[in-house]
């Protein structure tokens, strides 16, 4: 079995001193591993896939090739009307889904989310923030009373909710950022909305 990896190391979310022992214990199992380099194109033998050629030409015979290689939103639609695009390479929204034209909602994988504890923008293409970010926007198209729930975390009780601000409060001390920052914010909206 070869993993190419077109990222610098295996898992590239990790910092490269944790690949580390990835790297050995793939190699422990027999696994080879191709870094910084893609695949450039599959080439078929007899019907089926019988090659992987890579983008210094390399190839690598194969009978079976699973591609694991990431979602990206197709946003040339929203950008070509005028919808502002942010640096994650989603559709910039608001609190409430509402892109810069008020009239125009983005939800799902398409869209940007806040970062329920560092309140930064970026991306998380899964169906339980789709599911979410689109009851939100209808409601908001249907009342415009609606209120942004904690980014990603939406706890269901105070009781859990103060559960959530120390955890948070640890973990912040810890990786030292400004807890203001990081949950004061979404967590005034997220109080404002349950029991103001
Ligand atoms: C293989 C796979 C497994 C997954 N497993 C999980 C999982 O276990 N858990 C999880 O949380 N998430 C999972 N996801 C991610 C999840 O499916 C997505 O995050 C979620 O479906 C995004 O919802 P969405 O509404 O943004 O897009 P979609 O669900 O993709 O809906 C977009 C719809 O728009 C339609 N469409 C596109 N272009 C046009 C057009 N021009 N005109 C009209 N219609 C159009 C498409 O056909 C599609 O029906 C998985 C995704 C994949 C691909």
């Amino acid at each position: 079995m070869t993993v190419v990896e077109k990222a610098a190391h295996a898992l590239p979310q990790l910092d490269a001193e944790m690949a580390g022992p990835l790297h050995a214990e793939l190699a422990a199992h027999g696994v080879a591993l191709v870094v910084a380099l893609g695949w450039r194109a599959l080439q078929a033998k007899d019907g089926l896939v019988g090659q992987v050629e890579l983008e210094n030409g390399q190839r690598i015979e194969t009978d079976f090739v699973l591609l694991s290689i990431g979602v990206r939103p197709s946003v040339q639609l929203a950008r070509e009307a005028g919808l502002t695009i942010g640096l994650s390479g989603a559709i910039a929204v608001d609190d409430v889904q509402r892109t810069n034209d008020p009239d125009i909602y983005a939800v799902g994988d398409a869209a940007e989310i806040t970062h329920g504890v560092t309140g930064e923008h970026g991306r998380i293409p899964l169906a339980g923030p789709a599911n979410r970010q689109g009851r939100l926007a209808g409601e908001h198209a249907a009342t415009a009373m609606s209120k942004y729930l904690l980014g990603c975390m939406l706890p269901v009780s105070r009781r859990r909710l103060e559960v959530l601000k120390r955890r948070l409060e640890a973990r912040t001390t810890i990786a030292g950022w400004s807890a203001p920052r990081c949950w004061a914010r979404p967590l005034c909206r997220y109080l404002d909305c349950r029991w103001a």
